[in-house]
């Protein structure tokens, strides 16, 4: 865990967040400030700071990640049209947020490749 990480925070239940599912693993919440109609995050409860942070050990935690972002985009009905999975690494490529996410993104058509 990491004092400062608002993330950290949000798994740890210290802020608040519209919370969609968590299990000991990981959290999935909608994002504050959505780009697309359905457009939530899914985090590791584990402080890793991006995909470059990823060990062997943290394969599993990885893998169900992305299990579980397929399994709420049907929940939330983005699934069938299509849904689009981002994991920005580092400042270039936009992320801003020091703790490991996924966004899903899903409700709206997309462009390709993007901006
Ligand atoms: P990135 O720019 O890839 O690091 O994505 C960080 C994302 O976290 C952005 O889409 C923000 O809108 C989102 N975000 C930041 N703070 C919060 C928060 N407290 N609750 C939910 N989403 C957040």
């Amino acid at each position: 865990m990491s004092h400062e990480c608002i993330f950290c925070k949000i798994a740890e239940g210290k802020i608040p967040a519209k919370i969609i599912y968590q299990d000991t693993d990981i959290v999935a919440f909608h994002d504050i400030n959505p780009q697309a109609p359905v457009h939530f995050l899914i985090i590791p409860r584990k402080h890793l700071k991006n995909l470059l942070d990823v060990k062997d050990v943290d394969a599993y935690v990885l893998a169900k990640m992305l299990m579980v972002a397929s399994d709420i985009a049907g929940q939330l009905n983005i699934a069938n049209e299509g849904y689009r999975v981002v994991i920005n690494t580092n400042r270039q490529a936009g992320q801003s947020v020091d703790h490991l996410h996924i966004h899903v993104l899903g409700g709206r058509t997309m462009e390709w490749p993007p901006g």
